[in-house]
């Protein structure tokens, strides 16, 4: 009998109980499409744990994660949390920390039929997702940023050679599974020691990747290429900060915000993750693009498929994608798509292009 996988669903806030709900719906029909068996457990997170555990992310939903095989996040609007916790490390912060979840995975992909800068986009940005210059966040653990005096901020970065060596890797691969091509983002003419060891790391790792061509550019140069030339990249890795602001970049360029997926990976284990936010100003109108939801879902189970071996999970991400893609092409999409449909009514449209298509 097959493996049956067990992934979370941590609902969110803001518009979070709106795309989770149409997203997990997408994968259990694409799922019994492909064959492939998935429990969804459900655990608290965010407001809504605040309210009946006193904290947004309780020791109950850490420990229940740590059983699973991985699991959908749905986006926090931590700044609207009472103190202490709108001070605190926000729900997607601390369980990227607490599971060691190192490479932030995030594709930019143009859709037929979705308007944008670049319309043949098909590229990967692979973010180092635990230092860099948003060490502040976990090497440093609130400590990286300070104030000797009341007008003097310092900031500290960090690379070291086992987090970059962990990331290109997971970058490398990926490469050697799509168009064999990866391009190093750095900054090394000018943060020479930090940015030139994180070129250097990449570039002793990719001796083992023969058959994947590598450039680098530096950050600066980088977004202009983007700009110009989205569709001559196919994976992308760079350091933390450089990452967060590219793959905003890159998203836009190939679409928009309510199209970009993503998802946060350890060698264990991998969280789905939309790269917007909970859109608040949205939020409860049913009007909310669930599709970068419901494609990091999918980048979950290509996740999961090659980390088991199991076709019936990468035949899932398949079917969720093309169900997606149909869908738009077809003239079927939310507001900021430029389409009319209700968040309810894409999810019905695209189950229903799933169930058909089977
Ligand atoms: P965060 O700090 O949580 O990332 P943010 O300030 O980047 O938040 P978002 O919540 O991502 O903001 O929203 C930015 C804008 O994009 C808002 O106007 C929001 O309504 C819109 N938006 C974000 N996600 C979606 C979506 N899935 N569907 C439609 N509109 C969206
Ligand atoms: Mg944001």
């Amino acid at each position: 009998m097959s493996t049956t996988y067990r992934l979370g669903v941590l609902d969110g806030d803001g518009i979070g109980p709106e795309i989770v709900p149409s997203s997990v719906e997408i994968a259990t029909a694409a799922a019994a499409v492909a064959g492939a068996r998935v429990d969804w457990v459900t655990l608290p997170l965010g407001a809504a744990a605040i309210a009946t555990h006193g904290t947004p992310v309780p020791e109950e939903t850490k420990d229940a994660l740590a059983g699973l095989d991985g699991w959908y996040l749905g986006p926090h609007d931590s700044v609207s949390y009472p103190e202490p916790h709108k001070s605190a490390l926000n729900p997607s912060g601390t369980l990227r920390k607490h599971f060691q979840l190192f490479a932030n995975i995030r594709p930019a992909k143009s859709f037929p039929g979705a308007q944008a800068v670049c319309d043949s986009a098909d590229l990967v940005i692979v973010r180092e997702n635990t230092e860099g210059f948003y060490a502040d966040r976990n090497t440093f653990a609130g400590t990286g940023e300070f104030m000797p005096t009341p007008d003097t901020a310092i900031m500290m970065g960090i690379i070291t050679r086992q987090a970059t060596e962990r990331v290109a890797r997971v970058a490398f691969d990926l490469a050697r599974s799509r168009r064999k091509k990866l391009t190093i983002v750095h900054k090394a003419n000018v943060l020479k020691l930090t940015t030139g060891l994180f070129r250097t790391v990449c570039q002793d790792v990719a001796r083992d990747y023969p058959d994947v061509r590598v450039d680098d550019f530096h950050i600066d140069a980088m977004t202009v290429h983007l700009v110009r030339r989205a569709q001559d990249f196919d994976v992308i890795v760079t350091e933390n900060m450089f990452g967060d602001i590219l793959s905003d970049l890159a998203g836009e360029i190939s679409g928009s915000l309510g199209t970009a997926p993503s998802i946060n990976a350890s060698a264990t284990t991998a969280m789905a993750q939309a790269s917007h936010g909970s859109a608040p100003d949205i939020a409860g109108q049913n009007i909310a693009n669930p599709v970068a939801m419901i494609l990091s879902g999918a980048m979950l189970f290509e996740w999961l498929g090659a980390r088991h071996g199991d076709p019936a999970l990468a035949n899932t991400a398949k079917i969720i994608e093309s169900g997606v893609a149909g869908t738009i092409a077809a003239g079927i999409s939310t507001r900021d798509l430029g389409g009319s449909a209700s968040t309810t009514e894409f999810t019905a449209a695209v189950v229903k292009a799933i169930t058909a298509d089977a």
